[in-house]
């Protein structure tokens, strides 16, 4: 059981190779084919599983097969990714934007940041770039909302990463305000992620609440 043996696209394959992962760890091995079936997903993983890849590589092999993307229109300052990533830190969003981006490496997907403690100005210049895959924290990412910054009409896959942390912190009513604004494009449309280490009734309300007919994961 190898990384070749999936077959997640040939640029993302490649960037595996020069990551020097081989064999997926027990959350990937169970996790990806399930993503990849296009199914909801709620999965108990703790830091170190190796949940990061778990979640990245669905989501960059299925924005490579997916539609072209279309390319941001001159002079409109939204933007509209395809993916996003919540996370509860800017440590933990900066890791996970690192690891993207590396396995992203060559694809055409674009992968932005944004995580509150730090100026917002460079944010929103990365974010004029492009973006595809939008790694961010609930609090900024709701004043990116609330400016018309970013759009989330567009979001094909939500991972909701460290949610028993998220919650918390405190980040309850920000990630309802966050997944609300999901809800515009056809249901069945996107597809959820949601890792947590531990799950407390409030995580089970979540997935509940978020997922639809998904699978529960326990490795
Ligand atoms: P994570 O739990 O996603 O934070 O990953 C923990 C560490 O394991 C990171 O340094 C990853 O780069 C590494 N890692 C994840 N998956 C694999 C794999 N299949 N083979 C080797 N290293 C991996």
């Amino acid at each position: 059981n190898t990384f070749a043996e999936i077959d997640l696209g040939e640029a993302l394959n490649e960037n595996i190779r020069r990551c020097k992962y081989v064999r997926p760890t027990p959350v990937q091995r169970n996790a990806i084919p399930i993503s990849l079936a296009g199914r909801d997903l709620m999965a108990c993983a703790q830091t170190g599983s190796g949940k990061t890849a778990a979640f990245c590589f669905p989501i960059i092999s299925g924005i490579m097969r997916g539609q072209p993307v279309q390319r941001q229109p001159r002079g409109v300052r939204t933007v509209f990714p395809l993916a996003l990533v919540l996370s509860p830190t800017r440590e933990l969003s900066m890791q996970i934007h690192e690891e993207a981006r590396k396995f992203s490496y060559q694809t055409g997907v674009r992968v932005v940041v944004a995580y509150g403690g730090a100026p917002i100005n460079q944010q929103l210049r990365d974010l004029e770039r492009g973006v595809d895959i939008l790694v961010a924290t609930p609090g900024r990412l709701v004043d990116l909302l609330e400016r018309a910054r970013v759009s989330l009409q567009m979001i094909r896959y939500l991972a909701l990463d460290e949610a028993d942390r998220m919650l918390d912190m405190g980040f309850e009513p920000q990630i309802r305000k966050i997944v609300q604004q999901m809800d515009m494009p056809p249901p069945g449309v996107r597809q959820t992620m949601l890792f947590s280490a531990t799950f407390p009734r409030e995580i089970q309300r979540l997935a509940s609440d978020f997922l639809s007919n998904y699978i529960f994961l326990a490795v």
